[in-house]
């Protein structure tokens, strides 16, 4: 017995048909779940060559190990695709309780393939499957969506929809969940809205078998008082991710102008202690004790949030000091169904490319009439909005301003500027999926801990650590917030759901494995080192003041800490994962080749 379901639901939507197949149990033993075996099945069904917004691409729902039990912060469900801002494999993890709902209509995954004909929703219903009309439902925003499927189905099942954003196919939609959460990067919602799928509902009566449940149960009780609800994590309840603000701008990284500058002089507006003045509520994603979810309202408009990467992209990084206008514009997006760090990026160059004169999009840092009418524009690719949707790199192509073009790979970069966390600038050259901070966190160690943020030494190592502990860590669907969670804790919640001895040595093979297949897929999709790069902004261009006033990061110095990255990883010059690592690490030869 083990707490896999056992089943994976694959559905055509071109023909409206599915079928269960059972779970491969070789796959699930050396990826898990989540992001790994999200990742795995994917591998099976694309080549380089896939286009993300065709038919044949797949879009993966997975969930882990540990969905549906009472492990903490276990409530997340992983969503893998081919990214359409990229081109690189794609993951993103999202909250509520649709993962371990899913679990309880007895299935690990669900892979969608195929086109409708035409708007569909499909509803998930224990071990029943159907596909209901959405023509209705297509151009409504995400949370009339998520009410009028709860209305039709005289439930209240946990839905994934996409906003018009999705609908038009905007290579920065996302998925929204429960009205407030959000698989965010990478354009997953265009791929739900290349296949005319508007939403997917669940219902499941069931219930997920742990092995030796109770000696697993006074473990968990155990990790829950001693390693979850700690100083060092308790900052997710009483303030979630808003607590970055201030430690970000004291640090002088905190994304202000378009990364011109790493303090903004209006942080207060934006800090936590003035968002409690605004909290009218407390919310927790499925089996998690931290609740991190702060419902915020500002006049009419009401978010969950704004989490920091919010606060800072569309904030500071928009010149933007009115919550008021943070608020709506992140409410916009949210039913729209954007994701604000790529909004709020592509927005901010916008705003400089005008004030530099190169061209004249219309806005201008720190006014928010314009500004306000973005998120609408760029949902439905009107005007404007239809240059701004396709993102930064795009927008530099068109219009100019490459060297100060915040992105890698084409995915706009979140909240923690470079240049005064080096680690973190490889860690976004790196990155699977573009420039992500969900990938490696070294800034916690560096411009935020006790490590010298201004050198290399180290820090290749660091990041690759980083990597691989994210890399399992959502590969069992474990929340990010867990911050202290480790490889001895993630073998110690694999081991109790899977009833089998797993050791952290394991579970760290696991993260470099998963980590090399995600890597090998996007070096068959093209990608070398020569992409493996930062804007030359981070080279060039002195921090202007704050603690990291000078600095940047040396070209020379950048070459050297990604050979010294390819080197440890044991991947060759261009980056390309060799075939004895390949071999070491177990990865299956038909993959490999
Ligand atoms: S910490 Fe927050 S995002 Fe993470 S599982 Fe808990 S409620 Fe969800």
């Amino acid at each position: 017995m083990t707490s896999y379901a056992g089943k994976i639901l694959r559905v055509d939507l071109g023909s409206k048909t599915y079928r269960l197949e059972p779970l491969n149990l070789e796959w699930a033993r050396d990826y898990y779940g989540g992001k790994g075996l999200g990742y795995r099945y994917l591998a099976s069904l694309i080549d380089g060559d896939t286009d993300p917004l065709s038919p044949q691409c797949p879009l993966v729902l997975m969930t882990g190990v540990s969905a549906g039990t009472v492990v903490p912060c276990s409530g997340k469900l992983a969503v893998i695709t081919k990214s359409p801002a990229t081109g690189t494999v794609l993951d993103c993890s999202i909250g509520g309780s649709f993962g371990s709902i899913l679990k309880y209509a007895g299935y690990d995954g669900v892979i969608f393939t195929g086109r409708a004909q035409k708007p569909v929703y499909v509803y998930i219903n224990d071990g029943k499957v159907e596909f209901r009309d959405a023509e209705g439902l297509w151009g409504k925003g995400a949370s009339d969506t998520e009410m009028a499927i709860r209305e039709e189905l005289g439930a209240r099942p946990p839905v994934l929809a996409i906003g018009p954003a999705g609908e038009n196919l905007v290579p920065m939609a996302c998925i929204t969940s429960e009205f407030y959460r959000q698989a965010g990067r990478g354009g997953v919602g265009a791929v739900m809205g290349s296949k005319n799928l508007k939403a997917v509902a669940v219902n499941g009566t069931g219930k997920v078998n742990v092995p030796g449940i109770s000696a697993f149960m006074a473990d968990l009780k155990r990790l829950v008082k001693e390693d979850v609800l700690t100083d060092s994590n308790l900052w997710a309840q009483t303030d979630g991710t808003p607590a970055l603000v201030e430690a970000t701008n004291s640090a002088g990284i905190l994304p202000t102008r378009n990364f011109q500058e790493g303090t903004f002089e209006a942080f207060e507006n934006l800090t936590s202690s003035t968002l409690k003045g605004h909290r009218v509520g407390k919310k927790a994603c499925h089996s998690c004790p931290l609740a991190c979810g702060n419902y915020v309202e500002v006049n009419q408009a009401r978010v969950e949030g704004p989490e920091y990467e919010t606060l800072a992209l569309v904030g500071s990084n928009c010149g933007i000091s009115d919550l008021e206008a943070v608020v709506a514009f992140n409410a916009a997006c949210d039913d729209l169904g954007l994701d604000t760090i790529s909004a709020g990026g592509a927005m901010a160059f916008a705003m400089e490319l005008a004030e530099r004169g190169v061209h004249d999009l219309g806005f201008r840092f720190g006014d928010t009439t314009k500004y306000l009418e973005a998120p609408g524009l760029i949902a439905r690719g009107e005007g404007i909005g239809a240059e701004l949707g396709k993102g930064v790199k795009h927008l530099a192509e068109k219009y100019g301003g490459a060297e100060y073009a915040m992105h890698v790979k084409g995915l706009e970069f979140p909240a923690y500027e470079p240049r005064g966390s080096w680690g973190m600038g490889l860690a976004y050259a790196t990155s699977d999926r573009g420039a992500c901070h969900m990938r490696a966190w070294p800034v916690g160690d560096e411009a935020l801990g006790n490590v010298n943020p201004f050198t290399i030494e180290g820090k290749a190592q660091l990041v690759i650590d980083g990597q691989h502990k994210n890399s399992i860590k959502f590969s069992l669907v474990l929340c990010d917030f867990w911050g202290s969670s480790n490889f001895e804790t993630m073998a110690a919640v694999a081991s109790g759901c899977l009833g089998r001895a797993i050791t952290a040595q394991e579970m760290e093979k696991a993260g470099e494995r998963i980590w090399n297949l995600g890597r090998l897929l996007n070096v068959k999709a093209g990608f070398r080192r020569e992409h493996d790069v930062l804007p030359a902004r981070v080279h060039d261009d002195p921090m202007p003041s704050g603690s990291a006033q000078g600095q940047v990061i040396p070209r020379d110095e950048f070459e050297r800490m990604l050979s010294e990255y390819y080197s440890l990883r044991g991947w060759d010059h261009q980056g390309v994962p060799t075939a004895s690592k390949l071999e070491g690490l177990g990865i299956d030869k038909d993959v490999a080749k």
